[in-house]
This record gives C-alpha cells, structure tokens and sequence, in this order.
C-alpha cells in the first residue's frame, strides 16, 4: 500500500465518520425533537378544536370545546379489529386511576394516585420522569372519593396538576422539575383537588371538591408563569357580616336563608370546564349544595345561587357574564359538575353555538353559550323521579311532590350517584352524537333529623346509618335498575339512537374518533370500540383490571395509538366494592395499535388467610358495629366489606391487622399508607363492634369461597348487598 493509498484510504474513512456523524446527530436531532414537547399555546390548543393538530390530545378534553373527538383516522371501523396491545405502563400503585392522559408531541403525561405525575414515552410506554407532590397520607380523610386525579394541563413549558392537598404545582415538561407551588385552598379546611386544571390565555384555572365536608366552593385562577393569583370567584354567598366580594355574590345571598355560611353552602366546581375563543367565555359547571339536604342547608327556602349552575367567566378577570340554575334548591346531591361540550349545531333551522351537558339529574341540557338561555332540556335518563320537566318560559324543572323526602323517605331516580357521573362523554361532529357513560341507578333517601355535624367527615343531612348486619334482601330495592350503558344520544332530535347494555355502574369516560369509532372501557376489565353510527362491536380486549378513567388516541412515528388507564379507584368503585373479580394488579397505561406485539403479564393468584372466628359478642353489638362501619368506614372499604381491590379488602385481612385493629383505627398505625385515624368519632367500644361485624364478613365470605361456584354465589350475594345499602349510596359524589 502507498503512502498515497493509505492517506486517501484514512481520508475517506474520516470523511465516512463525519458523515456518519452527521447523519446520526442529524438522527438524534430529529429524534430528540420528535420526543420533545414543544411549547404548547393558546392557538395550538384551539387548532384541535378544529380537528386539527390531529397527532396530539393537548387539554383534558383534548381541545377547549372538550368533545373529545380524535381528527385521526388510521384506525377506523374495518380494521379494528386489528388491534393490537403496543405497551402498557404500571404505575406500582393500585388505588386507582381516573386521568386523562395528554399528549404532547410524542410524551405522554398522565397523572395517578396520590396526584402523581408520569411523563412516559408515547411511542414505547418508557417512563421519562416522574413527579410525586408529598401528598400528606394522613390527610386522607378529607379526600371525599379516593386519592384519585383526572389530568394535567400544559402550557409553553410547563405541564401543571392540582394535588389531594390543594396545591397547584407547574413542573417542567422536560426535565419534570418543579417550576413554582401555590396553596390554593386554606390552611385546615377540607378542599380537595382531583380535577384537572385548564389553561386560558396563560391563566391556570383551577377549581376543587369538598362539599360533604361543608367548603364554600370556589375557582381560581393563576398566572402560567409566575404562579401569583389573578383572580377568584366563589360559587356560593359567604357570611354577609363578611361583606360581600362582588355583586353577584350579594344577588346570591338572597337566594339563601338561615345560616347557610355555617354548612360551608357547597358548590364546588370540582370537574368540568371549557372555553371559547371567540366569545371569550370561561365556562365552569358547579356541584352540589353543603349539606345535601336542603332543608338543613336553607331551611326557610331559596333557590341557593350557583349550586347546580353552568356560569360564564371572563377568563381575564373571573367577571360574571351569565348563569343557568339547572336544578334549584337542589337536595339529592346533582351536580352541573358533569362534561360541558361545545358545538356549533344546527338547531331549528339556524347554526347555534351550543353547551351541552347530561348532568347527573338525568335531563340533557343545552343551552345558547352566548346568552346562557336554556334551549332544551329532556331526560336521557331512564328513569328521572324527582322533576316531570322543565318549564320552557321560566326555564325551570317542575319537581314531583314528596321527592324532596321531606316528610316521609322516598325513593329516588336517579339516585345521587347519578344517571352520568364525571367519566367523560364525547361528541363527533360527523355523526352529531354525543355519547354518553350513562347509569341507571335509584335509591332512597331521608332526613337525617339526628344530623349533627363532623368537622372531618361526611355532612350530607341524609340518613345514611344503614344496620347491614340485619339487613333483609327487600323485593322493593332489588326492582330497582342498577345498571350502565354507552348511551349514543342525538341532541338535536333528544333521543337515544343506539345504546350498548353494561351490566355494572361506573364504566369509564368516551373517546370519539374520526375512524367512526366510540371507545370506551368497562368495570369490569374490558375495553371495547365500537362502530359510531350503530353501535356495533368492533374490538374488546380484557384489560385485567376496571377501568373507570378515559381513552385518547394521538400519533407518533407513523402509527396511530388509543391509549386508556386501565385501573378501578375513586368514590363509586370504592363504595360499590365488588362488582368483578378482585385483582392484585396495579394501575396501567394501556396503548394500542394496529401493530403492537406486547401482552399483559399473566394474573397473579390471590392468597385469602382464613380470618378469625366472629367473636362472642351480642347481636346488638353486631348491629351497632354495622351502623358504625357504614356510617365511617363504607366509603372507602365499601358497602358490607366488599372492596373494590383499590382498597384493602378487610375480610381478606392477615392476622397482624387483626392484632392492631384498634392502633390502625384509633391510633392511626397506618396513617402513612392512607388510613386515617377515627379516635375523634370512636372510641374503644366501638371499633371493637365494628371489628366484630368485619369478622362477621369475612367468616361469611370465606365459607362462600369454598363452594364449589364460589364466584356466581359471591356475586350474588354482593348484589343483594348493594341493594340493601342503597340507602348509603346516595351519598356518592
Ligand atoms: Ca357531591
């Protein structure tokens, strides 16, 4: 070899390895951009309400007008069937999962249990960073419905999520860092964040829960960047002694009587939220009223302003602009809280920019957003009690006599659960339909006329001291409907084109695709897609666990993904309890595409310790250990001791639990993983009667596990368990 030779020899290997490394810089670059969210604004979040931005899923309901329709269409009615799992994410916590997950630019964000921020990899499922706030496990008595959260929100650089303990916290989107904290609810009151904020004009708006704790429901809103308060706008009156923070507030204050300040008045605007760009109105649904019962809250009558009312903000300065009362003087626990979509439809031969909301109540609203008047509302639910319609002129609902179980219980549809609870409904401006998580759910109610109040518990004002250890199956609960459905419901017409029977309650929210495809998954551990127009199954897939939070679709590479959190958690599922077979697996991202090679790891097989013999305790003591566990300890651990799997499971406890029972429930042993202490309300005696009634349970329940159809005959049994609680399910969120 010359010297020649050899030179151009290493010359070109040098200029191979530049251009090699060129072209891989070149690669990474291109790489590194496509999985680094760019910053996301005001316009870009508009665009997706013009089916556009088609790739990425930006604000909780993907655009402002939140329909929750996906423009992609790779995946469409012919080929779903295809589907195929392309990676799941566990989270390593199974206390349930409610999220949204965004979409930005290739990473995924989504949030779970205890306000825990993941970004993941949208393409593999590969965790990027993680945020966990501290939430304070001890506070968890204040958490009305699990320590469960809906979804993050994203602006320039930041993504921001409300926490259990009321902080608002702006993290980098890169590196997951914290950029600013900001308390937004006060020091030693029961608020509550699990919704997710919005952004609107560089404002975060964030609202919160706590109405059965007695809070004065409020929202805020706080400058993107720098974290300081802009503006705050309380939904209802205050002390007046107190003055009044605007005139609205003043108005309101006529509406109510007695002291209502004293319950807190409620209201709390703890979920749903949209914008529009052009009118430049904030639209917030408010929840219901502190107590429940509404002759507890404002004994002397009044429509009790904004309970149960969709009212319009200017974002720039929380001003009021309008509001709609959908239900005055509410008293069964409805909500405006539920989806608010916008849409410009056709409406009596004139293009109208609409809110459409199918609230608990069980009517479908829609009203002109420009003006807040009430243009329609029908029932979409299959049985409505408590109101025979709405008064056109007037605007209000004409309620049916004694369904105010003011003088005597009464049975009522639906029941505070609601016909459709927060899961998310979506809309396809093809089809014009929105679908809908529906329920059917009745129950009865009556005045607590012992309500006292418990300044770290519940506060309803309805009885709910239910003596489950002598419960009797009664014929006239168990006729009573207790089941969901994917209700596909055109608005224009108000009635139901299709619907798809479930046979539980508490399903998850709706995803809408321009491949003419609904997606939704069940409690019970399915997620399915199905033909838009007719309801027809396309594609189920087992997911191992419930889901109750909602699917979204995006794109990255050249694939389309529909990706869902497949995990049970939060109020209903927790109360409910066992409505499936109870699974030791954590909360996942599951992620779909028409490719994907992965599969879910086998199931793993669940130990039940035989528990201890009931002890020798009096039938009385057993009964009043039953009223006492429903009244503090049913809404986590579930009605009759049947827990959803998001929840220790208390007949299936080991024996060291039994051996502390009285440390965990009086001391607060546990307080750290989420169980609060109750020596406030019991004392020794008590928590022994209750301890007694659990082994009750569980020595009942482990007797049905060694029948031979243990599963069909503990089914059963949950069954007409629930219905002989239904009395305590009205107390649901
Ligand atoms: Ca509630």
């Amino acid at each position: 070899m010359t010297i020649q030779s050899m030179m151009r020899n290493i010359f070109q290997t040098k200029i191979f390895t530049l251009i090699f490394l060129f072209l891989s810089c070149l690669l990474s670059c291109i790489l590194a951009f496509a999985t680094t969210p760019s910053a996301v604004d005001q316009q870009r979040i508009a665009l997706a309400d013009k089916n556009l931005d088609a790739n990425n899923w930006l604000s909780y309901g993907r655009g402002y007008s939140e329909q929750r329709h996906s423009p992609l269409e790779q995946i469409d009615n012919d080929n779903a069937r295809h589907l195929k799992l392309a990676w799941y994410f566990d989270t390593g916590n199974r206390k349930g999962l409610q999220g949204t997950p965004l979409i930005i630019d290739g990473v995924m964000y989504v949030t779970a249990a205890w306000s825990v921020l993941h970004a993941l990899d949208a393409a593999t499922g590969e965790e990027l960073w993680r945020f966990d706030p501290q939430v304070p496990r001890e506070q968890n008595y204040r958490y009305c419905c699990g320590v469960v959260n809906r979804g993050a929100a994203a602006w320039q650089d930041n993504i921001y999520i409300g926490t259990l303990d009321g902080r608002l916290i702006a993290v980098n989107s890169q590196t997951g860092q914290q950029v600013w904290t900001t308390q937004t609810t006060p020091d030693g009151e029961n608020y509550s964040i699990t919704g997710a904020p919005r952004v609107v004009k560089g404002k975060v708006i964030i609202g919160n829960g706590g109405s059965e704790y007695g809070v004065r429901g409020y929202v805020s809103a706080y400058d993107a960047l720098s974290g300081e308060m802009a503006w705050r706008f309380y939904t209802v009156p205050g002390n007046p002694a107190d003055g009044f923070e605007n005139p609205q507030m003043e108005l309101a204050a006529k509406t109510w009587t007695g002291n209502w300040w004293e319950h807190g008045g409620g209201g709390t605007v703890w979920d749903s939220m949209a914008y529009d760009p052009e009118l430049d109105l904030l639209y917030i649904g408010v929840g219901n009223g502190a107590p429940h019962n509404r002759y507890i809250r404002s004994p002397f009558g009044g429509d009790n302003l904004f309970l149960c009312s969709i009212l319009a903000l200017k974002p720039d300065t929380g001003e009021y602009v309008w509001h709609y009362q959908e239900i005055p003087a509410e008293t069964w626990d409805y909500t405006a809280t539920q989806t608010i979509i916008l849409a410009d439809i056709d409406w009596r031969g004139e293009k109208r920019k609409v809110l459409m909301q199918a609230p608990k109540a069980g009517f479908f609203y829609i009203l002109d957003r420009a003006t807040g008047k009430l243009l329609s509302a029908e029932p979409y639910a299959k049985k409505v009690s408590w109101a025979s319609h709405y008064d056109m002129e007037t605007g209000r609902p004409v309620e049916i006599e004694g369904q105010d179980y003011a003088e005597a219980p009464a049975m009522v549809y639906p029941i505070g659960i609601g016909a459709h609870n927060w899961h998310p409904m979506s809309y396809n401006p093809n089809t014009g339909l929105i679908y809908i998580p529906a329920q059917h759910i009745g129950g009865e109610l009556q005045q607590d006329f012992n309500y006292q109040r418990y300044p770290r518990h519940w506060n309803t004002g309805v009885n709910t001291d239910v003596d489950m250890h002598n419960a009797q199956l009664s014929q006239t609960l168990m006729q009573t409907f207790v089941e969901g459905s994917l209700l596909a419901w055109d608005p224009i017409k108000q009635e139901k084109v299709w619907e798809v029977a479930r046979p539980l309650i508490g399903n998850g929210g709706t995803l809408s695709t321009a491949g003419n495809l609904v997606f939704q998954g069940t409690v019970d551990g399915w997620f399915a897609a199905y033909d838009a127009r007719d309801g027809s199954e396309r594609w189920k897939y087992n997911t191992q666990n419930g889901i109750v939070g909602s699917p979204v679709s995006y794109a990255t590479g050249d694939q389309q993904y529909i990706a869902v959190p497949a995990g049970r958690g939060g109020g209903l599922s927790q109360i409910i309890g066992l409505q499936h077979k109870v699974t030791n697996v954590n909360g996942r991202i599951l992620a779909f595409t028409l490719t994907g090679q992965a599969s879910l790891p086998p199931v793993p097989e669940m130990q039940i310790p035989k528990p201890p013999p009931i002890p020798d305790v009096s039938k009385e003591v057993l009964s009043q250990g039953a009223i006492s566990y429903s009244r503090f300890c049913s809404r986590c651990h579930g009605t009759n001791v049947v827990s959803d799997g998001a929840i220790p499971d208390l007949r299936h406890l080991d024996q060291i639990w039994h051996d502390n029972f009285n440390k965990v429930v009086l001391e607060g042993m546990m307080e750290q993983a989420g169980m609060p202490r109750f020596d406030d309300v019991l004392d020794e005696q008590s928590a022994d009667a209750i301890h007694a009634f659990i082994l009750e349970q569980a020595n009942q329940d482990y007797q049905l596990r060694y029948h031979a159809n243990w599963w069909s005959k503990t089914k059963q049994w949950s069954y007409q368990k629930l219905a002989n609680a239904l009395k305590y399910l009205s107390e649901l969120q």
